[in-house]
C-alpha cells in the first residue's frame, strides 16, 4: 500500500487519541529515520513525504478534526501550501542542519512545491531588439544590452532586511486567508453549509508578517543585472522573429539550469522604406512630363543606386518593381522586390511659358 493511502495514525504509529506532544515525537523519530538526506533508499522521499503529510495533518487542531470526522476527504481539498504553510517543519532539523537543502530551499518546497508547480528551471526573458535593414539584408553580429531580474544576494531573494524569510503569519499559519464557515438553515428543514474564504487582516492576505525591506533591493527581492551579449542575426530574418539563446534567461532555483533568453526582433523603422516580408517598397515622385513622357531615375536601394527606367503613360499609384532588389528571403533562395509607389506631383505654381503650353496641351484635346 503506498503511504499516501496509509491512514495518518498508522503513518506516524501513534493511537487516534494521542496528544500533541506524542505525535510531534513520533513525527520527530520517523522523520529523522526517512530524511532523504540521511536515508538513501530509493523509497525515503516517499516515506518522508508521507510522514510530513500525516503530520501537517494531525498537528494542527481543525485539521484532525476534519480528518478524524470525514477521513482524507476532510483534508483532501488543502492545498500543499494550506496543509504546510503554518508548520515549520524544518524546525525539526535545525539543529543537525537539515533545515534548508541546497540554495536555502526550504524542506516544503523541496519535497512539496514541485508536487503542483513544473520544475525549479529558471523562466525564460524575452527581450525586443530592433534592427537596420542593412544588418538584416547582411545577417551579421548585434551587441544586445539587457536588464535581467536576478535574486538579490544581500537578501537571498527573500527582501527582508534579515536576509531570512519573513515570519509566517500565526493568524492564518501562513494561508493569507482563513475560511469561514456558516449553517444556514433552509425552508425545507435542511441545511446548506456556507464556506466563505476571507483574507486574513493580520498579514493582508500575505500570509507572512511584514519585515524590514533589504536596503539593497528596497524588499522586492531582485535587482536588474546589466548583460551584455553577442547575438547573431541571420540574413533576411523576419519581422516578429525569435532567437533562441539558451541559458541566458532568468536563474533557476537552488542550482537548476536557468531559462533561456528570447531575443524577439523587428526592424527599425526606416524613412526610406517600409518592409514587407522580404518587399521593400518607397514612394517615387515624378513630374507630370516624366510620368507621360517616360524617363530614367536613379533610385537608391539598401546597397546602391541603380537607375531605373519609367516607361510612358505610367499611371499614379502604378508600381514599379525592381526585381531581386530587396531583402533576402529568410533561408530560401533569392531576394524579394523593391517597389516603387509611383506619385505624380501637380505643379502648384505655373511659370508664364507653362502656363501657355498647358493651355496648348488643353487646346489640342
Ligand atoms: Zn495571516
Ligand atoms: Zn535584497
Amino acid at each position: 500500500m503506498l503511504d499516501s493511502e496509509r491512514d495518518y495514525y498508522e503513518l506516524l504509529g501513534v493511537p487516534r487519541d494521542a496528544d500533541a506532544k506524542t505525535i510531534k515525537d513520533a513525527y520527530h523519530r520517523l522523520a529523522m529515520k526517512w530524511h532523504p538526506d540521511r536515508n538513501p533508499a530509493a523509497d525515503a522521499e516517499q516515506h518522508f513525504k508521507g510522514i510530513a503529510t500525516a503530520y501537517a495533518v494531525l498537528s494542527d487542531p481543525k485539521k484532525r478534526a476534519r480528518y478524524d470526522a470525514r477521513g482524507f476527504e476532510g483534508v483532501a481539498h488543502f492545498s500543499p501550501e494550506d496543509l504546510f504553510g503554518g508548520l515549520d517543519l524544518g524546525s525539526v532539523f535545525g539543529d543537525l542542519g537539515f533545515g534548508f537543502g541546497p540554495g536555502g530551499q526550504s524542506i516544503f518546497e523541496r519535497f512539496f512545491s514541485h508536487d503542483r508547480a513544473p520544475p525549479v528551471r529558471g523562466r525564460n526573458l524575452r527581450v525586443h531588439l530592433q534592427l537596420p535593414l542593412e544588418l538584416i539584408a547582411t545577417g551579421g553580429t548585434e551587441t544586445l544590452r539587457f536588464a535581467r531580474p536576478v535574486e538579490c544576494s544581500k537578501c537571498h531573494g527573500y527582501g527582508t532586511k534579515s536576509g531570512s524569510p519573513p515570519p509566517s503569519c500565526p493568524e492564518c499559519h501562513g494561508a493569507g486567508h482563513r475560511v469561514v464557515t456558516a449553517d444556514t438553515k433552509q425552508n425545507k428543514g435542511g441545511s446548506v453549509v456556507i464556506q466563505r474564504m476571507e483574507a486574513c487582516t493580520k498579514c493582508l492576505g500575505k500570509g507572512v508578517l511584514s519585515d524590514k525591506p533589504c536596503r539593497r533591493c528596497s524588499g522586492s527581492g531582485q535587482i536588474d543585472e546589466q548583460e551584455t551579449l553577442k547575438v547573431t542575426i541571420p540574413q533576411g530574418i523576419e519581422e516578429g522573429m525569435v532567437l533562441r539563446v539558451p541559458q541566458h534567461g532568468l536563474p533557476g532555483a537552488a542550482g537548476a539550469a536557468p531559462g533561456d533568453l528570447h531575443v524577439v526582433v523587428s526592424s527599425l523603422p526606416d524613412a526610406r522604406f517600409q518592409r514587407r516580408g522580404a518587399d521593400l517598397w518607397r514612394a517615387q515622385q515624378l513630374d507630370v512630363a516624366d510620368a507621360v513622357l517616360g524617363t530614367k531615375v536613379q533610385v537608391a536601394t539598401l546597397d546602391s543606386d541603380v537607375e531605373v527606367t519609367i516607361p510612358p503613360g505610367t499611371q499614379p499609384d502604378e508600381v514599379v518593381r525592381m526585381r531581386g532588389k530587396g531583402l533576402p528571403r529568410f533561408h530560401a533562395p533569392g531576394n524579394g522586390d523593391l517597389n516603387l509607389r509611383i506619385q505624380v506631383h501637380i505643379p502648384e505654381k505655373l511659370s508664364t511659358e507653362q502656363r501657355r503650353l498647358y493651355e496648348q496641351l488643353r487646346g489640342g484635346k
